[in-house]
């Protein structure tokens, strides 16, 4: 049985305000670090070049540590809950598997919450 949007009462205006700004959060600071990968590479190359005499190994562990935080940013906006049913927005209750998982989703794939109601 699927949970929708009759089951709960209307959506008021900022009841999800702070849920919502968490997401926005999570998003921008996914977008960030994918797209400021290539310009920490090549100022991070360029630094550690000059301050270390270009040492290949802290290069590795500073683009590592890059993909990781890009990685748990990743999940953790993947991951993100309704704040109306508090399952995952963006992906089914009952089947978790590929296909079934929608990062750009207009709405809840679990009680119907539209994106930004209550903001
Ligand atoms: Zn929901």
């Amino acid at each position: 049985m699927t949970i929708r949007d009759h089951d709960f009462p209307p959506v008021q205006p900022h009841q999800y305000a702070k849920e919502w700004k968490r997401y926005t959060n999570s998003f921008v600071l996914l977008i960030g670090l994918f797209v400021g990968y290539l310009p920490f590479g090549v100022i991070a190359d360029y630094l550690i070049d000059r301050l270390l005499g270009g040492n290949n190994t802290v290069m590795m562990i500073a683009a590592f540590t890059w993909m990781a935080a890009y990685g748990v940013a990743g999940l953790r906006f993947g991951s993100f809950r309704c704040p109306r049913c508090h399952e995952q927005f963006f992906c089914r209750k009952r089947f978790t598997f590929f296909g079934f998982y929608n990062p750009f989703a207009r709405h809840c794939w679990n009680c119907g919450l539209e994106k930004w109601a209550g903001e």
